[in-house]
């Protein structure tokens, strides 16, 4: 994450890639100022991704900072700015957690740092249940199984070599140390194991088998669940009120992009899935509202079930229109 970046003159923080920001902690931090010695300056709203333009200016400033310090010209600065060894990066550990300077009371600055640190960490939670939801399903699983080598512990810890590093700046590989990163705590301090590859393995196949047994887990895909629940709820109360089918219109097309054959089909939104049925041909439109009016309908009346075989009822009711009644557009 981030990019190329340089340290604010005014308070050492870097510039942060805005996608790396913190919502209600350090927005800020991605509002940029930019100025070379040449006088040219550039104001960057939302820093972030790489630009040719930003190699012109060698000082950096957040704009808050230098707003607050009155808005100084390039020439009053004691030197050029350092590069952020951040890159422009996120959070790391919390390090960047600070309100806009701007924001003068301490009560508002701590009440505004405590709503965003746990807005954070509500979000990390919902990411983190709906990992592990995905690690546990089934067809998830079968293709991991495989993939991993039936090393399910990959699902949550990655691994790799520590390396030594000599008098002359000469970086060896090490095979009886290794780091141990946790997906699901991205950001704690960097955990290492001494031991072979081998017993390194089942250290982690071991933490991994008591974090399936874990509360924690269980936590986790409880958390999920309700979540699938509730957003499952709200999608059904819509489509109560807009219609569960709809139309969607997608021509037959020649080698050229022109359009040779009108195409409707009718769309179950709520189980994904397009009627096999395709109205094409002329009043196809009609022909396709018609049905989707005619399963909106039925599933009102049998009380709004999440399956509905409409096709049985397509079977049993629909009669295309004759051609003598369509009136497409
Ligand atoms: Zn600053």
């Amino acid at each position: 994450m981030g990019y190329s970046s340089y340290l604010c003159k005014h308070c050492d923080h870097g510039i942060m890639d805005a996608g790396s920001t913190d919502e209600g902690i350090n927005e800020w931090m991605a509002h940029a100022v930019m100025m070379s010695d040449n006088g040219s300056r550039l104001i960057e709203p939302e820093y972030g991704g790489y630009s040719g333009d930003y190699e012109r200016f060698d000082l950096w400033a957040h704009f808050a900072c230098w707003e607050l310090a009155g808005k100084p010209e390039f020439g009053a600065y004691d030197g050029l700015s350092k590069h952020d060894p951040d890159q422009g990066g996120g959070s790391f550990r919390g390090s960047h957690d600070m309100i806009d300077p701007r924001i003068k009371d301490e009560a508002e600055r701590a009440r505004l740092l405590a709503a965003g640190i746990k807005l954070r960490d509500e979000r990390r939670y919902n990411h983190n249940a709906r990992e592990v939801h995905e690690w546990m399903d089934k067809e998830d699983r079968e293709y991991h199984r495989e993939k991993f080598n039936g090393e399910m512990f990959r699902f949550r810890y990655t691994y790799s070599n520590c390396y030594d590093k000599d008098d002359e700046g000469e970086y060896t590989k090490r095979e009886d140390r290794f780091a141990i990163y946790d997906k699901l705590d991205a950001e704690r301090d960097e955990v290492t194991f001494d031991g072979t590859e081998e017993e390194l393995k089942a250290h982690l196949s071991a933490l991994w088998s008591a974090f399936l047994e874990s509360d924690e887990h269980a936590a986790y895909l409880a958390h999920r669940e309700a979540e699938i629940a509730k957003y499952r709820a709200e999608e059904l109360e819509k489509y109560k009120i807009e219609g569960r089918f709809n139309i969607t219109y997608g021509p037959k097309r020649d080698a050229d992009d022109k359009e040779i054959w009108p195409v409707h089909q009718v769309d179950d939104q709520l189980q994904y899935r397009t009627d096999q049925e395709w109205f094409h041909g002329d009043g196809s439109k009609t022909r396709c509202m018609a049905k989707a009016k005619l399963l909106n309908e039925a599933w009102a009346a049998a009380g709004y079930p999440r399956e509905f075989d409409h096709e049985l009822f397509v079977e049993k009711v629909y009669r295309p229109l004759a051609d003598d009644e369509e009136s497409d557009e």
